[in-house]
């Protein structure tokens, strides 16, 4: 459904008008979408939307084709979504980073980085100077690139995936790891750091 809706903005901001083809190995889409009077989710009016206005200027079709049938432009399509499987989606890092900001920094999370000199959080960690300092930024939520804008805290964006702002859960979040750690191998939480490249946001 969002690869169909992404191929129809496509169609529309580049006006490829004429006639559309729209294949897809997804029965079920398929025939979602014909039963178009059903159709009561976002996505699909979204896509409904988009179809209304490409019909007034071309000929849509859309139709099944069966998968692993050795159609070369299905199985590239195949193989780019399982590429996509393997890495968080734009969609998921988007959603996971407005769950956080919808409800973590309102409600404080059970490892609130502003607790986090509470009981039980204490790191024991013997790295060198800076490295200490590092961790207490990370740990602090204290970022180099912490700033305020209009009230609201500001990070830089992230250098490892280029799209959501580097706070602290971000950073951990980007290379797979997880509060936790800093307090159980913070030593290996800033070797993964470094071997990201992501000090400098830290
Ligand atoms: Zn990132």
């Amino acid at each position: 459904m969002i690869a169909i809706d992404m191929a129809l903005d496509f169609v529309l901001e580049h006006q490829l008008f004429g006639e559309i083809w729209i294949l897809s190995d997804s029965r079920s889409v398929v025939q979602y979408l014909d039963n178009w009077r059903d159709v009561s989710d976002q996505r699909g009016m979204a896509i409904f939307n988009n179809l209304k206005t490409l019909c007034n200027s071309c000929v849509l079709h859309l139709q099944w084709i069966p998968s692993h049938a050795n159609l070369k432009y299905n199985d590239i399509a195949d193989s780019l979504a399982k590429e996509g499987t393997t890495m968080p989606t734009y969609f998921e890092l988007y959603s996971r980073r407005k769950a956080f900001v919808n409800i973590s920094w309102r409600h404080p999370p059970a490892h609130s980085w502003y607790r986090s000199k509470g009981p039980g959080a204490t790191i024991h960690f013997k790295g060198n100077r800076k490295d200490q300092a590092a961790l207490a930024r990370l740990t602090s939520g204290n970022l180099k690139t912490l700033r305020f804008s209009r009230g609201d805290k500001k990070f830089n964006i992230c250098t490892k995936c280029n799209m959501i702002e580097a706070t602290p859960q971000h950073l951990l979040d980007c290379v797979a790891l997880v509060y936790d750690d800093m307090l159980k191998r913070p030593d290996f939480v800033l070797e993964v750091m470094k071997a990201n490249d992501l000090m400098d946001l830290i």
